[in-house]
């Protein structure tokens, strides 16, 4: 029999890269396989479960039999791959070789974990997948006040998104703004003014020391001194593109897994895409890099060697207090900012020496403008 297609990994970047190329190639055995439960779900919904009242079985859109059917694929759900070996085209799942045809790494990025003393630790909830935010609500199930660890964009929406959940929040983070890799600080001052105004409470500069259980909850020890009383804790302080087991294998890895244009790993038959891939030196970990490389690349496994480009992709952070959308300057870039507006209308531009937009962050109602602007953006991989 022929070797698989080999996907390791069914959330946005496997399944669609699985999808792209079953449009190409309806013949060739593909094999999926996945440490979670192989449910198709978007994560980026997971920021706003709360606020619509979803649980984890709400957020899910199909059982991996149904992908599985839809994609003439074999699916493999809570089966962790432990290691790949490239001089023989197979990976390994424990003891079990599966040999690959080619193979496409698509496992993500993990939670940033920082060490916490105290006796409550296991109380700090990483959402990084479905499980991640089913177990989180269980745990939040008639509690009241969240301590949330990172002010970066993720941080952020979840702000919003419990305190429409009915939550109370408390926000730690050792930055001096939010969104701080992200985000112009006037942009950052008017979404922060905006989940005040709901009634967040940051604490921006400290880091959580320690973390205890009273009688009637937590209380959260900040390097500063300050004792947060709570009932459970989310982090949101990073995620980690997952390079181990593939630098374990051999392969060249720096912040993400090294591919070059066309997804290619340092060694042959071996893909990588979504948020464990830098490509071309580039490790964005958002949705619309992860769909340009899953169309590129089931072409190039279809036999049609294709490079990935990437256009202008500005974000839009989901805090719906402070509509925001950004798009930072692309590395490498010099240029000046320039910001108009005030309180939570903020338009800031940034523009080279000869006038050209590099970047921009748009809040409040300055957000109508980004389709004008986006037609001016430069793109991110040319
Ligand atoms: C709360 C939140 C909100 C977000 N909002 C937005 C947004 O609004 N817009 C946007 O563009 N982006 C957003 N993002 C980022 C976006 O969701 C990610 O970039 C994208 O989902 C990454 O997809 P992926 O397939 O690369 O990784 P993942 O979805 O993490 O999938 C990794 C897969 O690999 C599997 N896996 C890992 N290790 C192994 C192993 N050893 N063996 C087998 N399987 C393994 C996992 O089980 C999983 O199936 C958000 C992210 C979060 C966490």
């Amino acid at each position: 029999m022929n070797a698989p297609v080999v996907i390791i990994g069914t959330g946005l970047a496997g399944y669609n890269v699985a999808r792209e190329f079953r449009k190409l190639d309806s013949e060739t055995p593909l094999l999926l396989i996945t440490a979670d439960d192989g449910r198709s779900y978007s994560k980026p919904m997971l920021s706003t479960g709360f606020g619509k009242n979803k649980e984890a079985d709400g957020l899910s859109m199909a059982e991996p039999g149904a992908m599985a059917e839809q994609l003439k694929a074999e699916v493999r759900t809570h089966t962790r791959v432990s290691g790949i070996d490239p001089g023989h085209k197979r990976l390994w799942i424990g003891e079990e070789a599966v040999a690959y045809r080619d193979l496409i790494l698509a496992w993500g990025a993990e939670t940033v974990r920082v060490p916490v003393e105290g006796d409550a630790a296991e109380l700090i909830f990483p959402i990084n997948d479905l499980e991640d935010y089913a177990r989180f609500r269980a745990a939040a199930a008639g509690k009241r006040r969240v301590l949330l660890l990172g002010a970066g964009l993720i941080g952020c929406e979840f702000a919003n998104d419990l305190i429409l959940g009915g939550y109370e929040i408390d926000l730690v983070a050792p930055c001096e703004q939010v969104m701080p890799t992200l985000l112009h600080p006037a942009a950052a001052a008017a979404v922060q003014a905006g989940l005040e105004g709901l009634g967040a409470r940051f604490h921006l500069g400290p880091v959580l020391n320690r973390l205890q259980r009273t009688a009637d909850g937590l209380e959260a020890h900040l390097s500063d001194g300050e004792v947060i009383p709570c009932d459970l804790v989310v982090s949101a302080i990073g995620l980690r593109p997952r390079v181990d087991l593939a630098a374990a294998a051999g392969l060249q890895t720096n912040r993400g897994i090294m591919v070059d244009r066309h997804l290619k790993t340092s060694h042959a038959n071996i893909y990588a895409l979504g948020d464990c891939a830098e490509v071309d030196g580039l490790n964005l970990l958002y949705v619309m890099p992860l769909m340009s490389c899953a169309r590129a690349l089931a072409q190039t496994l279809a036999g049609n060697a294709t490079a990935v480009s990437y256009g202008p992709m500005p974000v839009t952070v989901k805090t719906p207090v402070c509509p925001l959308v950004v798009s930072p300057p692309p590395r490498g870039t010099e240029g000046v900012w320039n910001v108009e507006g005030q309180g939570a209308d903020i338009k800031a531009l940034c523009r080279d020496a000869s006038g050209r937009l590099l970047g921009y962050a748009l809040t409040g109602s300055a957000v109508m403008e980004k389709l004008a602007l986006n037609k001016e953006l430069p793109p991110l991989l040319a």
